[in-house]
């Protein structure tokens, strides 16, 4: 089969006229959801689409649809990313995924190939959560409730009513952008990796077997605040040394009941009182454990319970926590994968095959349609901030693997 090629001047030239618009005077990107800068990029990409003459649909929840032989009869084939940003953010994050979509649809569209399916490239609405997160792939895969969007507000107590209704949108209409699982035949997302493990390696293209799931706790540890003078060692409930000895502990817990995949942060740590000198009476902690496999995830939250209530006996301290959030993995579709992996053969592109550590829209879409999604190499795993960077012969080849997967899968190839 012929391999297709993406118009890399082309391509260049949208990734940096994307990247100019809502870009602060510290050189970082602010598109948060339905604010001036994310606006902006919505009319470039409407603007792109038409000029591209492909059918433009803005549906309930704002997801902007670029679409090629839309004949509401047939399936589509979705590629898609987001081009909203969190604050101060690099120019690559959802945004290239984007334009390698519009691009795609360009190159298949102008060269005349054939397809079996329509084809759809979408900008998905809020994927990086001022209003929660991932609010327009939620709203297709039909996994939004009127009181979501009621209770959805940014950290400055907006609500995604008001933004919504400041241009001129209703958000409850999010309810009617789901889509029948029928419509789609499979969706596709080319996003950079946010990690550094391409990158280390030297290898363009990263092959997503499966998202990382997770679960976030909030712990306590409660002992005895108490003079740090007078109080001697053998007579202290110190929660802090309940807390370090746990996180001394993690790595064992990793490698005894975790996968080469597993991961564990504690990045949030409040001591109480907090003086220098009172012994801590109490630790208040966030734990985020993730892996891709949902028994994996099990085993690891058991082995962290028993764990914590050790160190409770072992130091006089009571121990309690609160989940605050669980997210279960998903898998690539394994017909995607093996397209991508024989794309990648076909265009002689080393890959590997990985797991994503991040969230991203295909987390929400695998669950109405097969999945699967390409990474590109972020330079040293920099991202969410201006020092995110990715070569463009890594970009091109990642679009050239996208474009040709695309068709693959378009064709009937799945
Ligand atoms: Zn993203």
């Amino acid at each position: 089969m012929e391999n297709l090629n993406i118009n890399r001047e082309r391509l260049q030239a949208d990734i940096e006229a994307l990247a100019a618009i809502g870009r602060g005077d510290d050189y970082g990107i602010y598109r948060m959801a339905f604010s001036d800068g994310d606006i902006q990029g919505r009319k470039w990409f409407i603007k792109k689409a038409e000029e591209a003459g492909l059918d433009f649909y803005q549906d309930g929840a704002a997801n902007l649809h670029a679409r090629y032989l839309w004949d509401e009869q047939k399936p589509s084939v979705v590629m898609g990313s987001h081009i909203d940003t969190v604050p101060a953010a690099g120019h690559l994050d959802g945004a290239l995924g984007v334009v390698v979509a519009l691009e795609c649809l360009r190159c298949i569209k102008e060269q005349g190939l054939k397809v079996n399916y329509p084809l759809e490239a979408i900008a998905f609405s809020d994927e990086e959560g001022r209003f929660g997160g991932m609010l327009g792939s939620q709203a297709i895969a039909g996994m939004l409730t009127p009181e979501k969007i009621v209770n959805a507000s940014d950290l400055d107590g907006v609500s995604l009513i008001d933004a919504m209704q400041n241009i001129g949108l209703d958000a409850m209409n999010a309810l009617h952008a789901k889509r029948n699982p029928e419509s789609i035949l499979a969706f596709l997302e080319l996003h950079i990796e946010q990690g550094p493990m391409l990158d280390n390696m030297g290898i363009s293209i990263g092959n997503v077997d499966a998202i990382a799931g997770l679960f976030k706790w909030d712990i306590t540890l409660t002992g005895t605040a108490n003079h740090a003078g007078t109080t001697p060692m053998d007579m202290r409930k110190d929660a802090f040394m309940g807390l370090s000895a746990f996180a001394s502990q993690l790595q064992r817990i990793l490698d005894e009941n975790g996968s080469p995949r597993s991961v564990a942060t504690i990045g949030r740590v409040e001591i109480s009182p907090g003086a220098a000198n009172v012994i801590p009476g109490k630790v208040e902690f966030s734990l985020d454990a993730r892996d891709t496999n949902p028994e994996v995830l099990n085993d690891l939250a058991n082995a962290f319970r028993k764990s914590l209530s050790a160190i409770a006996r072992k130091y006089e301290l009571m121990f309690d926590f609160r989940v605050l959030s669980e997210i279960a993995p998903v898998k690539s579709d394994a017909g995607i994968v093996e397209t991508i992996e024989n794309v990648c053969k076909s265009l002689k592109v080393p890959f590997l095959q990985m797991a994503s550590g991040a969230a991203h829209d295909t987390q929400i879409m695998a669950n109405i349609t097969r999945a699967g999604m390409i990474f590109v190499p972020s330079k040293d795993g920099r991202s969410h901030s201006i020092a995110e960077w990715t070569d463009m012969d890594d970009i091109e080849r990642g679009a050239n693997v996208a474009l040709n997967t695309l068709y693959r899968i378009a064709g009937g190839q799945l």
